[in-house]
């Protein structure tokens, strides 16, 4: 769920890109499905997700930042999905990224996704004149030498970058997976992101120790990270979900057979081991270039 959830009381307390305040998604959903559901943010679940199945390698430290029709970040700290006071940890989206810029959804101005998420880098486009209508339009101009389009997608690897180094510096993260519909554009996104974390690195020591040149993986198309991770919140909430029961609707699902629940919210990784891989951000722009061919294929 895209938005502010309070997974207890079953509600989405707010999700400004959906228009919704104070719902109450858990009953209409039980009510429609027949049976039980658990609520949980789509980013904090990607994060289970991606850690359970071991796709940011063994690290019990990392953070998934989510880029598509809005921004926000899921924390895993030593091994635990970290909420926060109000269950908010991670809302990455809504931090000021510039003084005065552009009115988000949620009211505030300037905010990281009013930049930089999908439908902004769209809306920027227009503002400059240019035809391209969605963000895959604006990468693709990109691609096809537009000045417009490459100087916004620039900035918005170089604001993304800056989220990756406040995630860092905030959390002390090893490794920051990237993830999302916009992150599927291959090297046209990965290219001006890598570049500003290699500015970063070099003009602060603090940086170059915290922001290593692998901290930064993109999840390839399919990754299924967001699945993977309610996968993993019913298994830990619910006896009754069995594995097969939960692992058959997603690709990629191989062996998995036990049948019993974890303990709180944390789960064996062993139970959701099915193979998966993360796209490293490779310096060679070649690999990159070859690695988003294979992408789309
Ligand atoms: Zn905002």
């Amino acid at each position: 769920m895209p938005g502010r959830v309070d997974p207890e009381k079953g509600r989405v307390t707010l999700a400004v890109n959906l228009g919704w305040s104070d719902y109450a998604l858990r009953d209409a959903l039980e009510h429609e499905l027949g049976r039980p559901v658990i609520i949980e943010n789509d980013a904090r679940a990607a994060a289970i997700g991606i850690h359970a199945r071991g796709m940011a390698g063994a690290s019990d430290d990392l953070a998934y930042l989510a880029v598509g029709t809005g921004i926000a970040a899921g924390v895993i700290l030593e091994g635990r999905l970290h909420r926060g006071a109000r269950g908010l940890a991670g809302e990455i989206g809504h931090a000021i990224a510039e003084l005065d810029g552009p009115r988000c959804n949620c009211g505030q101005l300037g905010c990281l996704e009013a930049f930089a998420s999908g439908p902004s880098i769209a809306r920027r486009a227009a503002e400059r004149g240019s035809d391209a209508t969605t963000a895959v339009e604006v990468y693709a101009a990109a691609a096809a030498g537009d000045p417009v389009a490459g100087e916004l997608i620039d900035d918005v690897g170089r604001r993304l970058a800056w989220a990756v180094h406040l995630l860092v510096m905030t959390y002390d993260v090893e490794r920051v997976v990237v993830g999302g519909g916009v992150s599927h554009a291959g090297l046209q996104f990965e290219t001006p992101l890598r570049r500003e974390l290699a500015r970063l690195r070099a003009a602060s020591a603090d940086a170059g120790e915290l922001l290593p040149a692998d901290i930064v993986d993109v999840l390839p198309p399919g990754s299924e990270a967001g699945a993977w991770g309610a996968v993993a919140v019913a298994w830990s909430a619910d006896s009754s979900v069995t594995a097969s029961e939960a692992v058959s609707p997603f690709r990629g699902a191989t062996s998995a057979s036990a049948t019993t629940p974890g303990s709180g919210t944390e789960v064996g990784r062993s139970r959701l081991t099915a193979p998966c891989t993360v796209h490293r951000m490779d310096p060679s722009p070649a690999a990159s270039e070859r690695r988003s061919t294979e992408e789309e294929s």
